[in-house]
């Protein structure tokens, strides 16, 4: 199974998702006045971290993500606050929040581009638009499935999912209840399942099996 096969799936799901909101809350969309003042009061509450370093390296980690062309036309910006708790969410216009504590619990730009990914799933799969009762538990695993399938398709390597769950997993609870969230060995397990099924191996890898039984298949030719 390769990252391809695995893409089907996941926007037949991203497809149903969008249509059961469509179908059943189709007054329901993002309220722009209600997001701008949320923005507005973390960015006074806590403070932006706005330098031009800061900005142009999210920039370039999301650019990554947007170019495998797998959530469309999804320009996120993410907005840096100074807050020392580990904190990440979205918006449904696109906005994505993170927090100083949290970019210094991650190990990796790979674990980095995860959460923004994660994030970006979650704001493509409609989950943050005004009216949404998808379930936080349904919610969080969907955005794993299309977050890992987003850092692999931009070549990061998939494993760095994990990891970043291990390290950042408390970050959206800043927003909502950590007892509506799946667990984090439930999240870790799914994603291990993942890239086990996609056959992804890490570049380099040598399949010295393989190679050794075509030259045992050609010897019986001669
Ligand atoms: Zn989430």
């Amino acid at each position: 199974m390769t990252w391809r096969s695995l893409l089907h799936p996941i926007c037949s799901a991203l497809a149903c998702l969008c249509c059961f909101s469509a179908c059943h809350y189709s007054l329901a969309s993002p309220s722009p006045l209600k997001e701008a003042a949320t923005v507005q009061q973390l960015r006074e509450t806590y403070g932006e971290v706005d330098s031009s370093f800061e900005r142009e390296y999210l920039l370039s980690i999301t650019s990554r993500l947007t170019a495998s062309g797998i959530l469309g036309k999804l320009k996120p910006v993410v907005m840096l606050i100074n807050n020392a708790e580990p904190v990440a969410g979205s918006f449904a216009s696109g906005t994505i929040v993170v927090s100083r504590g949290l970019l210094l619990d991650l190990k990796s730009e790979g674990e980095l581009a995860f959460v923004l990914a994660h994030e970006m799933a979650h704001i493509a799969l409609g989950h943050r638009a005004e009216g949404s009762t998808e379930k936080v538990s349904v919610a969080e695993l969907a955005a794993d499935r299309l977050g890992l399938a987003l850092i692999a398709r931009s070549n990061y390597d998939p494993r760095v999912a994990v990891s970043a769950l291990l390290h950042a997993s408390p970050a959206e609870t800043f927003w909502l209840s950590s007892e509506s969230y799946p667990s984090v060995q439930e999240r870790t397990q799914q994603l291990q399942r993942m890239i086990a099924a996609s056959g992804w191996m890490p570049p380099g890898t040598i399949n010295s099996r393989d190679f050794d039984r075509l030259q045992t298949r050609l010897k019986l030719l001669s």
